[in-house]
């Protein structure tokens, strides 16, 4: 089969949408699936709703009419604040947006207006990323003056963590979140359907925190592909974490002289003693098909260095790696994300157990 390519099991991904829409649902917490980590496929978001979430959302309008045209028309939301540019596409193809700027929510107003229709709005609250987000302080005053715009309705409130700043929600803030919603409401006589109260970094807070408070949605991307939770990295219990693997070919093998200040010899992965000379291989990739900072390597392989289209690892013992063998890698988020949207990377799909 042709390498490198990037096996995909079906059946592990609607499991794992399964599991956390059952989770979620069960505390009263909506799942909406987000499909940017694998360029909206087609495939994959069909997967995600046969484990039955009802809803999905990207960050780019390109997997988001990748998606219609294939035939996907449950909700999808647009989660990242719509470019001007493209407004038309967003209303055409979204029932709901997350927002953060007037001029934006105008704009999207006068497209619904135009396509007689009405466009949904969540805006983003910034509870201290600090990516996107209109700061708390502001979001009544934000609200008096984009309720009343034509062709758009206020759906709700959303936040987000752990993109930029690397934080996970604490409880405090969860908590904090609630009491925004309710005091907003009440000072703006409004009520919010939709809470959401943040991505695959919430899953922690919601699985094991006593009250969800107002929050009645998380947009989960990360843990329904890849089974773990984004800050730490760590397995969720009950989720598959073997749904992507990709494969990689070696295309050369050799033996050759190093030296002792060699840096994975300075680090001690490779002990210091004894060794005149390594095992290199390079692997048919490189840094224009995935994130090679995000691979996890078998056992007895350490990375070396990549360029454009090597990667080059190295191996402590006499090469087991023949030219043409598959190496199997595991990837982080960033790692996927690459991949998927790599054109050399063939997608191979399979529903096997
Ligand atoms: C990417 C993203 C998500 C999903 O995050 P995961 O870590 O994949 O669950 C949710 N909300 C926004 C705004 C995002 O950009």
């Amino acid at each position: 089969m042709a390498t490198p390519r990037l096996e995909i099991n079906l059946r592990k991904i609607k499991e794992n949408a399964h599991f956390l829409a059952h989770t979620l649902g069960s505390l009263g917490i909506n799942v909406t699936g987000v499909t940017k980590a694998v360029c909206g496929h087609p495939d994959i978001a069909k997967a995600i709703l046969e484990g039955g979430v009802k809803e999905l959302a990207d960050s780019r309008i390109s997997n988001i009419t990748r998606m219609r045209l294939a035939g996907i028309e449950c909700p999808i939301s647009m989660i990242r604040s719509p470019l001007l540019s493209q407004i038309n596409l967003i209303v055409r193809h979204c029932e709901t947006s997350y927002n953060t700027e007037i001029a934006v929510i105008e704009k999207l107003g006068a497209a619904a207006r135009i396509l007689q229709t009405t466009h949904n709005v969540i805006l983003m609250v910034d509870m201290g990323d600090l990516r996107e987000g209109i700061t708390p302080k502001d979001l009544n005053s934000f609200i008096l003056k984009m309720r009343d715009i034509p062709g758009i309705s206020l759906m709700g409130i959303g936040t987000n963590f752990a993109c930029l700043s690397g934080l996970p929600p604490s409880i405090e803030i969860m908590n904090e979140f609630s009491l925004l919603a309710d005091l907003t409401e009440g000072e703006t006589a409004t009520t919010f359907k939709r809470i959401s109260g943040g991505n695959s970094a919430n899953l922690p807070w919601a699985i094991h925190a006593c009250s969800k408070g107002r929050t009645n949605d998380l947009r989960i991307g990360e843990a329904i592909l890849l089974g773990v939770e984004p800050v730490s990295g760590e397995k969720i219990e009950g989720l598959h974490t073997d749904a992507f693997v990709l494969i990689a070919e070696v295309i050369e093998s050799k033996i050759k002289p190093i030296t002792t200040d060699h840096p994975l010899i300075a680090a001690g992965y490779l002990g210091k003693e004894n060794i005149s000379s390594i095992t290199r291989s390079i692997l048919g990739l490189g840094n224009q098909d995935t994130d090679p900072e995000g691979l996890e390597f078998p056992d007895g392989i350490n990375f070396s260095g990549v360029t454009s289209d090597h990667i080059v690892v190295i191996e402590k013992e006499t090469s087991s790696y023949e030219v043409g063998s598959e190496i199997h890698l595991r990837l982080n988020y960033s790692a996927l994300a690459r991949a998927m949207s790599a054109p050399d990377i063939l997608k191979s799909f399979s529903f096997s157990q």
